[in-house]
């Protein structure tokens, strides 16, 4: 009797004629996500199945594999041959103890003598006569065994089926840049665009000597998360003291996060560029903090042409922590290091800056140099 991992996809079958691609995307994702594992990854319509593996690999396969964009479901089946004397021996391999259950059986194989009700209804049989304390009910029960009679002459058998990531796969939407900071939000935003299919980059600003090497390690930290859900990919640091240090000398402090953002959304879009990016991505939630009102909004965005998305704009931060809780980043970003946007944050903050005001206050500098100088002294990383 053999064990396997059945994978059942989301969002995929609703595509038509370019459905293809997104199953290779898929499976070649799903071959990465294990390869350090011995096990064979196959495809059968809208389901991947996981096989011959080593039973002592099955939980490490099972956390690799719900983090896997593109799935919705994941079951671990016992697999016996199409004969009903075997599929009887194999419930044994199931719990049942003082429980209303149901069985479900699908007959692909159409050569298999019984039909699929008569499988069912002798199966349920075998389950009551064998667990006493079980009962039947189709509409409302405790565990829905199913069998699944294949062409390919086995049966799969499993009770439960874990909740995978869903999303898109990896790689089949295109490369967007994402602004990763050690905050809350940034780590969720940049998981949700990459959930939905994107190939991420992280762009990380800090402001060594004032931001500390360990706040560094934290970004490091968050991307390495992010990583076990999209794969490995690369994490840019730009080291943005001169620019801070620059504003805060020559203009007015109420301005420092607005020119900053400006500053940060050039850099990005250049990098952007190189990388063949086709969006940035900020952690941004409407009103959140002073630079995140619209017209803090509208000073960031005009000097980009690129588009940037914000997936949590309209999301609370109780919405935002949940999901930072859940996908393993929050832990992490609570951590208490200091951000190149906390060094030099000025009492007052403009909350409404006027775009005339915020060009003229952004002349006294020259943004052009730093912007430069900042894309030429750029370092990465691979996270993996
Ligand atoms: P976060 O929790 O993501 O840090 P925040 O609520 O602290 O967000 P801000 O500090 O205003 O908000 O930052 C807004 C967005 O700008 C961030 O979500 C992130 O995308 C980007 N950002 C801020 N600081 C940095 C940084 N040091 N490096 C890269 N991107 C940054
Ligand atoms: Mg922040």
């Amino acid at each position: 009797m053999k064990r396997l991992i059945i994978l059942r996809y989301s969002e995929i079958h609703l595509k038509g004629d370019n459905r293809g691609f997104f199953e290779r995307c898929l499976f070649d994702n799903t071959v990465n996500a294990i390869k350090d594992i011995n096990a064979i990854v196959d495809k059968g319509g809208a389901r991947y199945i996981i096989k011959d593996y080593d039973i002592v690999d099955e939980k490490k396969l099972i956390s690799r594999l719900t983090k896997v964009f593109g799935f919705n479901w994941l079951s671990v089946a016992i697999c016996v041959e199409n004969d009903i004397n075997k599929i009887i021996d194999a419930v044994q391999e199931f719990q049942f103890n003082n429980c209303t259950f149901r069985v479900s059986t699908r007959r692909a194989d159409k050569n298999f003598p019984l039909h699929s009700n008569e499988v069912s209804a002798k199966i349920g049989e075998f389950i009551l006569k064998t667990y006493s304390n079980c009962i039947v009910n189709l509409e409302n029960f405790d565990k829905e065994l199913v069998i699944d009679i294949r062409e390919n002459g086995y049966t799969y058998m499993y009770l439960d089926s874990i909740k995978c990531a869903g999303g898109m796969p990896t790689g089949s939407a295109g490369k967007a840049l994402c602004l990763l900071s050690g905050g809350i939000d940034s780590p969720v935003a940049t998981y949700k665009i990459a959930k939905r299919g994107a190939k991420i980059f992280g762009l990380h600003f800090h402001s060594y000597p004032y931001t500390s090497e360990r706040a560094k390690q934290k970004v490091i930290d968050l991307a390495k998360v992010i990583a076990q859900y999209n794969g490995e990919f690369k994490l840019y640091f730009v080291n943005f003291t001169k620019v801070q240090e620059t504003i805060h000398k020559n203009c007015n402090p109420k301005f420092m996060i607005t020119l900053m953002r400006r500053i940060m959304m050039r850099i990005a879009e250049k990098l952007a560029h190189k990388l063949n990016c086709k969006a940035i991505v900020t952690g941004e939630s409407l009103g959140q903090v002073a630079s995140q009102t619209m017209e803090g909004i509208i000073s960031s965005n005009s000097v980009v042409s690129m588009p940037i998305y914000r997936p949590l704009i309209g999301d609370d931060k109780n919405e935002i922590i949940d999901v930072a809780k859940k996908i393993g980043t929050f832990d992490i970003s609570i951590l208490p290091y200091e951000d190149c946007c906390t060094v030099f944050l000025p009492r007052n903050p403009i909350i409404k800056p006027k775009l005339d005001s915020v060009i003229l206050e952004e002349k006294k500098i020259n943004v052009d140099e730093l912007v430069e100088e900042c894309l030429n002294n750029i370092e990465f990383i691979k996270i993996s």
